[in-house]
């Protein structure tokens, strides 16, 4: 059993829904979770906002704007008049639960309901498509097994149940479609698993089901060596390492969404990154594979808080980081970085949904002092603590950037710092440098760790 994920862009318009109808030939058995098409997400949830604001006819405009692109799209998709006729009643039924909404008083769950519409849209037209290709295909609704719990975890033992219930109701089926994103809380209200979610859905499907093989199919050739949005002369790395990866995702990456390694992790499940728009070139494999040592990738994570905290007792007496933390877990708030001095600690945050409440807490025994808008910037690899050369050849590139914060040694696959976003693109072309300039293949920077300085 396989697992393929299809992401925004794999599915944003009919004639891509069509190329990945053609990429489903196999004879396995295997699992496709869909993502909305290409900016569906971002206009739902544009909608919802405009109806919280009070704004209503401009969110019913937008959802009519957004009607009409599906209606499009199912135009576009179907080659009988038949199924054209249901893929717009379809769309219709949808929508007009989302007008019904909007008209008559809104709510946080109607919020949740309306954005997971954009999922329930591509797949509900993708399984019709396989349907009047005469592929067996089957409809496996997400809301019915994919369940988080009251931590907004994954609740596998409930998922694995569930889903393979759902599944043996349909024996004769090849192809099992689900949306990507959207689940049921401890609550059992509609609620979903962050954005970018629908590679964590595709891990957590390939886990419960022991997938061989989860595919994560996007509209690039695989993981690059920086981020291709800011940097030019990237290249696709061919390898990485399931702990290189879940660095990588986990600090910006935005190819993967950070949770998506670890369910195949654990299960030791190949996640194999591949370009929809390209489907022969080879992508990226991420595995347990021991691969070269050195400089593989960099990435950034913005939004980044810091919190300076600084005691004029013993701040490093036994007790006082305990004291520290215990704040970060009332608030259930993770903290990223970390870095000490005789007198302070420096960490940074992500959320700041609590920061106000933790920055109280932490006056009453601290001096505590907050700086926004940073960046953190990671480096990774593979770099033992035995090997000499990868801290100098990084900050050698950054001469020419300020730097706040730096955390090393706390894996053996990760330099990362943190910098006022201001210099983050700067800092990401400056980075390029540590890679030999433009290659296809990752295969050419063996180099690295032979001679790193
Ligand atoms: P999908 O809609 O398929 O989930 P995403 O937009 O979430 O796709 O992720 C793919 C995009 O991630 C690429 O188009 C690229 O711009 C961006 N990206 C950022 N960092 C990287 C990286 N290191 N390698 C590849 N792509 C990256
Ligand atoms: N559609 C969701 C989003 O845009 C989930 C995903 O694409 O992975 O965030
Ligand atoms: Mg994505």
């Amino acid at each position: 059993m396989k697992v393929l994920k299809f992401g925004g862009t794999s599915v944003g318009n009919a004639d891509r829904l069509r190329k990945v109808n053609e990429l489903l030939n196999g004879d396995e058995p295997i699992v496709v979770v869909l993502s909305a098409m290409a900016g569906v997400t971002n206009s739902l949830v544009e909608i919802t906002e405009l109806a919280q604001s009070g704004k209503m006819l401009e969110a019913i405009e937008k959802t009519k704007e957004l009607e009409d692109k599906h209606i499009k799209t199912a135009d576009g998709l179907f080659d009988s008049k038949m199924y054209r006729k249901r893929g717009e009643e379809f769309i219709s039924n949808l929508f007009l639960r989302i007008l019904s909404r909007l008209i008559e008083g809104f709510n946080q769950t109607d919020s949740r309901n309306i954005v997971a519409l954009g999922e329930q849209l591509s797949v509900g037209l993708f399984h019709m498509l396989l349907t009047e290709q005469g592929k067996r295909a089957a409809y496996i609704p997400a809301l019915e097994y994919m369940r988080i719990d009251k931590d907004s975890e994954p609740d596998f033992f409930y998922i694995e149940q569930n889903l393979k219930r759902l599944m043996q109701n349909n024996p004769f089926a090849k192809i099992y479609v689900t949306e990507g994103f959207i689940c049921r809380n401890a609550n059992g209200l509609v609620d979903n698993l962050g954005r970018g979610g629908s590679d964590f859905t595709a891990a957590i499907v390939g886990n419960v089901l022991n997938a061989n093989e989860v595919q994560i199919w996007t509209d690039i050739d695989g993981v690059h060596n920086n981020d291709p949005r800011f940097v030019t002369n990237t290249f696709p790395l061919r390898q990485l390492s399931y702990d290189e990866a879940a660095e990588l995702a986990y600090f910006g990456a935005k190819i993967l969404h950070p949770q998506t390694i670890q369910p195949c992790k654990v299960k030791n499940i190949p996640v194999v990154l591949k370009n929809t728009l390209n489907p022969i070139d080879e992508g990226t494999v991420i595995s347990s594979m021991k691969n070269r040592k050195g400089i593989k990738a960099v990435a950034a994570k913005d939004g980044i808080t810091a919190i300076n905290i600084k005691s004029s007792r013993m701040l490093l007496a036994y007790g006082f980081l305990h004291r520290v933390f215990e704040v970060f877990d009332t608030y259930k708030t993770p903290v990223d970085m970390i870095t000490t001095s005789e007198v302070s600690i420096s960490l940074t945050i992500d959320s700041t949904i609590n920061l106000e409440k933790i920055v109280n807490v932490l006056s009453q025994f601290a001096q505590v002092e907050v700086e926004r808008n940073q960046t953190i910037v990671c480096v990774v690899g593979d770099f033992p603590a035995s090997h000499k050369g990868y801290a100098a050849m990084v900050f050698d590139c950054l001469r020419e950037i300020p730097i706040r914060m730096i955390s090393y040694g706390g894996s053996v696959n990760n330099i990362s710092f943190l910098i006022d976003s201001h210099y983050k693109v700067q800092a990401l072309r400056l980075l390029q440098q540590l890679f030999p300039a433009v290659s296809v293949s990752d295969s050419t920077h063996q180099n690295i760790e032979a001679n790193p300085f």
